[in-house]
Order: structure tokens, then sequence, then C-alpha cells
């Protein structure tokens, strides 16, 4: 199974659209911003075999030597995939996930011992700020984090993660790396082009439509 094989997958389940071209409606998106594309990975997360495949592959990807002692995640999103990624190296690999309280992200209810190697995991990456953040949390509890991130959809346009204060850089390894655009809605060149912007949710079948 190739990353086209788990784009066609995405999209059947809708958690994927991507701009046709030409004056066809594009995406609005909750930050006020305009898109040529939209991904919902709820839509994965909510599925558990498909979200198997997602972390079976994410995994191979990773080609990591031996399993972590703990795969991490950020709330909430990434808590289901920390998980199933850990279920899937299997054996004593558990699964553990940083939170916000107030605005820092922290460990807070697990124990991880010195020298357990931690792999981090995002359902979905687009500016990497939330996974600094979580591999900051694991290395202010005294983790030791592998220097590689595991992303089911990799939006950031980067292939490595710079962590402010750090002289290493952390590998991002993906299972889709998508092209996606977005702009403030007063500079929106698909706006210019004469296309709508609609909310995706509540559009789906007219962005999805062939006309
Ligand atoms: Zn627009």
């Amino acid at each position: 199974m190739n990353e086209d094989f788990f784009v066609e997958q995405l999209k059947s389940l809708g958690g994927l659209w991507i701009h046709g071209g030409g004056a066809a409606p594009h995406a609005l998106l909750t930050s006020g911003r305009h898109s040529n594309g939209y991904v919902n990975m709820t839509k994965v997360i909510e599925n558990p075999m498909a979200a198997g495949d997602f972390c079976r592959a994410l995994i191979n990807a990773l080609t990591l030597k031996g399993k972590p002692d703990v795969v991490a995640g950020s709330a909430m999103g990434a808590i289901t995939i920390a998980y199933q990624v850990a279920a899937v190296y299997g054996g004593r690999t558990r699964a553990v996930y940083t939170e916000k309280v107030g605005s820092e992200m922290v460990l807070k209810r697990f124990d991880i011992a010195a020298g357990e190697k931690v792999l981090v995991v995002e359902d979905t990456m687009t500016t990497g700020g939330t996974t600094v953040k979580t591999i900051q949390a694991l290395k202010a509890a005294g983790c030791d984090v592998l220097p590689v991130c595991g992303v089911l959809v990799n939006r950031s346009g980067k292939s490595e993660l710079d962590i402010p204060g750090e002289a290493e850089k952390y590998k991002i390894v993906e299972v889709i790396k998508l092209d996606i655009e977005s702009w403030d809605a007063d500079k929106c060149p698909l706006c210019s082009a004469g296309s709508k912007a609609l909310r995706p949710k509540e559009n789906w079948k007219i962005l999805n439509s062939e006309l």
C-alpha cells in the first residue's frame, strides 16, 4: 500500500478534498482563511480499521531499529493514533499523551523512566508547532525522545523539525505528504479567479460534485 492508496483512502472516508481547478468552489476554513484543500483526520481517527492501516504504514515508513518503549501523541487527535501505533508495535510498548494545562503542553498522568525510548506521533502536521510543544513537554519530563516524528498526514512542507534551543533536528516521516495552500480571504487567488469559498463540512456534496 503506497501513498496514492492512502490519499484515495482518505478521500473515500470524507477526510480529504482537493480543489480541482478552474471556477469550482474552494474551501473556507474555520480560521477564516481560504484554501485549495481540506483535511479532516477525524474521519480516520473514528475508523479503527482505517486508522490501523495508516498506523501500520507509518511504522513501515519509520523503519526504527527495534520497538520504542513508549509512543506519545498530543491530546486530542493524536491520543488514538499513539494508542494504535503502540498496539501495532505490540509487546510492552506503551501509549501516552501530552495535554494542555492552561497555555502549556505537559506530560501529566504517565510515568516514563529515564532511558526509555519515546516516539512522537501526530495525526496531521500543519505548521509543526504542536509537535514541537509535544517534544518539549516530554523533554521537560526527562524523556529520551527519538529524533524522528511519525505523522500520518504531513502538510507542513517540512522534512525535519527544529526545536528552539536544541542543536539536533527531528526527522519527519509521514504516510502522506500534501501540498495544500491557504490565504487570507482578501488575498485569495481562487476568489480572484471567480471561485466561491464554501465551508467544507456543510457543502461536502457541492465541493465533490463533478459539475
Ligand atoms: Zn477565496
